[in-house]
């Protein structure tokens, strides 16, 4: 059975087989313990009651167990957005002084967070664009890439990836948004995947939302992370959820809603259903838009053998002529949003690299005639249809 039938089946078979099917939202902030011996025993950890809805709610737990499944994790942790998931790993992992490791492209909202963001609180990232060119100092703590770069689809070498990072006790993360279920992040060596669920997971621009998915920490990360190593004597498999949620979570407060987990599984119950058919369409699309275009949407058969997802970016040469694309299709959204049900579409210069410098944006492969696509559950003849008129307009 492939990833994609394995998980279709999982999802849709969590709910109760008595009572309600379509799972309960829990609108409560606050959770009365019932006597103070089970309040001790909730603060504690040893008793798996709700606490406070900031350190999660029944109906997020629910989603975090389908979350944990998406890779056969050993549990995740929910968060109010993909940037409240990295961040929070990102604090709970790191102190004044550490350094990251990020390799091959990335998404403009994280390169903000680890080239602006860390360094004031004294956190200093390195960008680098491949897996050989890595240099790592007796600082670098994490070990940081997208399954997919963002926007221009680099993939980067993740089995040397993760040996470089078991050769330096290296925390491996790898942000997964763009191809769960297409890409298993642990089988290449990471040590914790990040989502932003609000993508392809939820599905449909209605919720916004994120996770961190963990395995069962390696007994070296429980060295170079001291902090970890006092979590697993506690938590054991769990260690890395004690870490995010005192560590973070709770300090900062990036919760997701009890009605945003509720939305975004129902999303998750057809992800493996939408994101074989995007990718089969945006591998058509890619296709016929290079007769027109320079088209960016990259392919390896070793780490995707069943394809990279709905992104792409297409090169128009011109940032006349991406307008002129985008003004002209009858088809595309225009927003900075990806792996929806609908194809959306959005220039990249002039939007989410806006405040990019020319080396940045250099780095990250932007340039006046990038529009980057998100291809959707539309018929993908009609689709193909109206982007070649739009391109040749
Ligand atoms: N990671 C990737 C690869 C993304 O594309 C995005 C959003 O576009 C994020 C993280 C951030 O997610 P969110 O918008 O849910 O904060």
């Amino acid at each position: 059975m492939d990833n994609f039938e394995r998980f279709q089946t999982f999802v849709v078979q969590q709910a109760a087989k008595e009572g309600p099917i379509s799972p309960p939202i829990t609108g409560s902030a606050a959770f009365s313990y019932g006597d103070p011996d089970t309040a001790t025993d909730i603060f504690a950890g040893r008793a798996k009651k709700p606490l406070y809805a900031r350190m999660g709610n029944p109906t997020l737990s629910y989603l975090e167990r389908l979350v944990a499944g998406i890779d056969q994790a050993d549990g995740a942790v929910g968060f109010a957005s993909g940037m409240g998931a990295i961040a929070a790993l990102m604090s709970a992992f790191l102190q004044s002084g550490d350094e990251v490791v990020c390799v091959g492209g990335l998404f403009g909202g994280s390169f903000a967070f680890f080239s602006e963001t860390l360094p004031r609180f004294g956190v200093q990232t390195r960008f680098f664009a491949k897996a050989e060119e890595v240099q790592i100092s007796p600082k670098t703590k994490i070990l940081y890439c997208e399954s997919v770069g963002n926007p221009t689809t680099t993939i980067v070498d993740f089995a040397k990836l993760g040996e470089i990072a078991r050769a330096h006790g290296l925390l491996f993360v790898v942000d997964n948004t763009i191809t769960p279920l297409l890409f298993e992040p642990f089988r290449w060596g990471a040590d914790v995947v990040v989502y932003s669920t609000t993508k392809i997971i939820a599905g449909h621009a209605q919720a916004l939302g994120g996770a961190v998915a963990y395995k069962e920490p390696r007994a070296q990360l429980l060295e170079r992370f001291s902090f970890l190593g006092k979590f697993y004597e506690n938590l054991g498999k769990d260690a890395i959820l004690g870490v995010l949620k005192k560590r973070a979570l709770r300090d900062y407060g990036m919760s997701m809603s009890a009605y945003n987990a509720y939305l975004t599984i129902l999303g998750l119950e057809t992800l493996a259903l939408r994101i074989q058919r995007v990718t089969k369409s945006a591998q058509r699309v890619a296709e016929a838009l290079r007769d027109v275009a320079e088209v960016y949407y990259g392919s390896d058969e070793r780490y995707f053998p069943h394809g990279i997802g709905p992104m792409m970016a297409v090169d128009f040469g011109s940032e006349e002529r991406a307008y002129r694309f985008l003004q002209n299709s009858k088809m595309l959204y225009i927003t900075a949003n990806i792996g929806d049900a609908r194809t959306l579409g959005l220039h990249m210069e002039s939007t989410i690299y806006k405040d990019f410098t020319p080396e940045q944006k250099r780095y990250l492969g932007i340039t006046p005639g990038l529009v980057r696509l998100s291809i959707g559950l539309e018929n993908p003849d009609v689709l193909i249809e109206d982007l070649l008129a739009a391109a040749k307009s």
